[in-house]
């Protein structure tokens, strides 16, 4: 039997990667592969008395469906946290509650992408924003980047060279998978670009509030006049995944188009969830928690970073990134970090093969390490093992 499939399915294979990564989940490994917060940061003693409030006092509500565009007080709590920590202008109804930002990421895809239209985006880039794309079936141009983001001399020559580019996807700070932020200068120049050729622009910005170090940046969305720019955000990493409760923030125009395609897709996002988080924002110190979070992630940076030094072979580069989950190793040419990942597996360690966040692929020699999961006895040793192995095919 041949069943037809719709055409937007035909780049959408299982990667290898995927069938690689199902190996890590065997508890003898040692595995920097994943993007997960510590759970053992988790708040759930707390959640757990919330539950329980929420259903007391609002148990009929709270069990109901509701908006769309999100339960207002929660949308209230997000608008004032972007106008400290992002140095925005928003109000609660510049905010739409999705599940997790991921969500966000599809909706762009569906309110910006004819098949053939071109996405602009960082090279490297998130994976999981990439095959959210994929989906709608787009060309992606991948914009060279330095060790401060992408370079603005490079979009603007695309700019000026490709027809139909509908939107351009970005991670300003502390970017998954390299680590990396835009300073305050590439900041203004994209966004001078942006006005130029008006064009949308997809902020992702889950792991701004993880900062450990230098001073805080304004995002993009503060310097949008023109309403380009569409802030996703996120309360995984700065609160806990599980909930799946993310947001975009967007102009009217703009966001009135994610609540039309974001009630044909589920609706809403889950009444109780959100409710609940809006409630732990009532009760408890939303910044003292993500404080904590950060002096954790900062010591296994710190801890992973210096054992990366200690135990690598001399001449690979690293990523020393000031906040966020993850740092970026690029191996000399001729090496092909999928080859490497198999006998990181016969040895108990694993890393993401950088190729799969190159949309258009042929860069093999690079990965992504995250520092947040594992605990401090097991980066040291991970990396240990990880660097005798980097050796053995260094030494080749
Ligand atoms: N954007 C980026 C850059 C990410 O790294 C992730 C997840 N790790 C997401 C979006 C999606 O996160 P969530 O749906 O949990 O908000």
């Amino acid at each position: 039997m041949a069943i037809k499939y719709a055409r937007r399915m035909d780049g959408l294979k299982g990667s290898e990667i995927r069938e690689l990564l199902k190996l890590t989940e065997n508890p003898e490994v040692i595995s920097f592969a994943g993007g997960l917060p510590a759970p053992e940061l988790f708040p759930v003693e707390e959640m757990e008395k919330i539950s329980v409030l929420v259903l007391e006092e609002q148990g009929r509500q709270a069990l109901q469906y509701s908006t769309t565009e999100g339960y207002n007080p929660l949308r209230a709590h997000i608008a004032d946290r972007m106008n400290s920590k992002s140095k925005t202008n928003v109000t609660k109804d510049d905010i739409l509650i999705t599940n997790g930002s991921q969500q966000g990421l599809d909706f762009a895809g569906k309110v910006f992408l004819d098949e053939g239209d071109v996405v602009l985006c960082e090279s490297p880039s998130y994976l999981g924003a990439i095959n959210a794309f994929k989906a709608y079936g787009p060309k992606f141009i991948e914009v060279p980047t330095d060790s401060n983001g992408m370079i603005m001399e490079e979009l603007e020559k695309t700019l000026q060279t490709t027809e139909r580019v509908k939107m351009i996807y970005v991670i300003p700070d502390f970017q998954n998978p390299t680590g990396r932020t835009w300073p305050i200068e590439r900041r203004k120049a994209f966004m001078e670009i942006i006005n130029k050729y008006e064009i949308p622009v997809i902020e992702d910005n889950p792991y701004g509030e993880l900062r450990f170090e230098g001073e805080s940046l304004p995002s993009l969305k503060s310097m949008d006049k023109k309403g380009l720019v569409v802030f996703l955000g996120s309360f995984s990493k700065i609160f806990c995944p599980g909930y799946r409760l993310g947001w975009t923030c967007a102009s009217e125009e703009i966001l009135s188009k994610f609540i039309f395609v974001k009630q044909g897709a589920d609706l809403q996002a889950s009444t109780i969830s959100q409710r609940e988080v809006s409630k732990f924002m009532d009760l408890y110190d939303l910044d003292k928690h993500v404080e904590n979070i950060k002096e954790v992630y900062r010591k296994r940076r710190d801890l992973m970073l210096k054992t990366i030094a200690e135990e690598f072979p001399e001449g690979l580069e690293y990523t020393h990134p000031e906040g966020g989950l993850f740092t970026w190793v690029q191996l000399p040419k001729h090496l092909d970090s999928k080859v490497i990942m198999q006998k990181c597996l016969e040895n108990n360690v694993a890393y993401v093969p950088g190729g799969s966040f190159f949309p258009n692929g042929g860069k093999e020699n690079c990965f992504r390490l995250n520092y947040s999961t594992m605990p401090e006895e097991k980066i040291v040793e991970g990396i240990k093992r990880l660097g005798s192995v980097l050796k053995s095919f260094m030494e080749e």
